[in-house]
């Protein structure tokens, strides 16, 4: 009973799913993600509709588009990015591998060059390409060591940056993606570029998102032949904001800033766990603008889709590759941390027909993604045996059948390792490991030398904004427990942690307890 631990669901839905020859053929998918775009940057959390479901409160911003693709999706209230920062999960998001074994261990730059994604890791686009579909990727990747292969200037990088983290990513790594549009990593959210197909760079000198959403467009009339009409496509798009920066009108658009510049920080800050006093409380304004901005994108998006009439058998999936900690918690880092504002991600799926509008508790973690968005497809047997993340899609699906639903959510966090003489990171530091289950956080943290540093114990269900950490040694039954928890989850990923037997006392303390009854409302609330 050490792995796997896990509740074998009844039958749901019994509903007839009624099935014509449009339900019947292979959907397209558009996969949406925003970077840094967080769960409580959704207005419809504090429509009646959602009361209690998330037990914190939306922040003041303005998403109608996203409030009414909600209305028509499943909504995850407990979807969680297993290692909150850009490449790691990207490499996640591709391949459903952990990142020791997709090789995206850190973010990516030329200092850390063996973190990056391997090349014959078998990513959710090559299974797709090897199955009919034309794929397409736009925007922002970030999941390469940047290499000196810059297409107008062989033998350099893309720029002159020290670090490098632009990246061009060449055909041969390109992972059954025969559209491209797209960039390593890179913040000027008014001055984008991008290497096409062909390798020709742009600089359109416009919005990204905007830029990114005509792109999308033409993807989807296919005027030009951007893609091959007799097959469905799958499009990735990979908006960059509401990342960093957000200083300053150079780093939204006016008309979306304009909701917020009056709102004074009582109204800006709805989480009793934000600390206005620290210099970046000020980043709110244009963070939120950007989510509007986001917003009306997607809402474009969708309207073109439905005015193509490919609305019908398309799957529209609205994610990110994780949040943003706001002041929240008095930390400056956005992300890389347990902390819900860091770890949960907003998480919609449209699938008309197939996926009925509901809200679920069910957790998914980033490597659930890819088999689980094969199975949506109908293409479970194509699921690659590396892919380490559970086919959730038939808990989504309206006719699903039994499946087994994950019982608590692994958290990881690494840091840089040791840097050789050359200058350069050579492995990682895994500083931090935790779970989350449907009521407690918990996050372990080592020192150097690999003794215990901290323990963040939280009740989620009490402590929704995590103000006050449990302490663990006057709560050892729970500590155990989830402690056990944890170990479970590390033996199954093969984790760092597991291999090297960090902090085996604890580990070996905690033992493997029964199984506490964890898991979603029968009710889908
Ligand atoms: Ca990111």
């Amino acid at each position: 009973m050490k792995i796997n631990r896990s509740i074998i669901l009844p039958l749901t839905g019994m509903a007839a799913v009624s099935c014509n020859s449009a339900e019947d053929a292979m959907p397209n998918i558009i996969y949406v993600f925003p970077d840094q775009f967080r769960i409580s940057s959704l207005a419809f959390w504090d429509s009646p509709e959602y009361e209690g479901v998330v037990g914190w409160k939306a922040d003041p911003v303005h998403t109608p588009n996203l409030d009414g693709f909600a209305g028509e999706s499943l909504v995850l209230s407990s979807a969680v990015s297993t290692c909150p920062l850009s490449s790691p999960h990207r490499g996640m998001l591709l391949t459903g591998m952990y990142p020791e074994r997709n090789g995206v261990t850190l973010n990516c730059n030329s200092l850390r060059p063996a973190s990056t994604l391997r090349p014959d890791a078998t990513c959710i686009s090559d299974v797709l390409d090897a199955a009919g579909y034309f794929c397409g990727y736009i925007g922002k990747l970030h999941a390469e060591t940047p290499m000196k292969n810059n297409p107008d200037n062989p033998g350099h990088y893309v720029s002159d940056s020290n670090p490098e983290w632009d990246a061009y990513t060449p055909p041969e790594r390109r992972h059954g993606f025969r559209y491209w549009y797209s960039y390593g990593t890179f913040d000027v959210h008014k001055n984008p570029h991008y290497w096409d197909t062909e390798g020709v760079r742009h600089d359109p000198h416009e919005y990204s998102v905007k830029h990114e959403t005509d792109k999308a467009i033409e993807f989807l009339r296919n005027r030009n032949g951007e893609r091959d009409a007799d097959k469905p496509f799958f499009l990735m798009l990979a908006y960059n904001p509401p990342h960093s920066p957000y200083g300053s009108l150079d780093d939204c658009m006016e008309e979306d800033y304009s909701l917020y510049r009056d709102l004074d920080y009582s109204e800006l800050y709805v989480r009793p766990n934000a600390d206005t006093t620290l210099s970046k409380a000020p980043a709110a304004r244009y963070y939120f603008a950007n989510v509007t901005g986001v917003d009306r994108e997607f809402g474009r998006l969708l309207a073109e889709l439905k005015d193509l009439g490919l609305d019908r058998n398309t799957i529209v999936i609205f994610t990110s590759d994780h949040g943003e900690t706001m002041c929240s918690h008095g930390t400056y880092d956005p992300k890389n941390s347990i902390y819900t504002e860091s770890y949960c991600v907003p998480y919609m799926i449209r699938y008309p027909g197939r996926i009925r509008h509901r809200v679920d508790s069910t957790m998914l973690s980033t490597t659930d993604i890819m088999p689980t968005l094969l199975g949506l497809a109908g293409l479970e047997d194509m699921i690659p045996d590396s892919a380490e993340g559970l086919d959730l899609s038939p808990v989504f699906l309206e006719n699903g059948r039994e499946c087994i639903v994950p019982d608590a959510t692994l958290y990881i966090r690494n840091l840089d390792g040791e840097t050789g003489t050359d200058g350069k990171v050579h492995g990682i530091f895994p500083e931090a490991r935790g779970v989350k289950t449907d009521r407690y956080t918990m996050e372990i943290t080592i020192t150097r030398d690999g003794q215990l540093s901290r323990v963040l114990l939280f009740d989620d269900w009490n402590d929704p904004y995590q103000m006050y950490s449990i302490p663990y040694d006057e709560n050892p039954e729970l500590f155990s427990g989830l402690c056990g928890l944890l170990a479970g989850k590390l033996e199954e990923a093969d984790d760092i942690w597991y291999r090297k037997g960090i902090l085996p006392d604890l580990m070996e303390q905690a033992g493997f307890p029964a199984p506490v009854p964890y898991g979603r409302n029968d009710n889908g609330q």
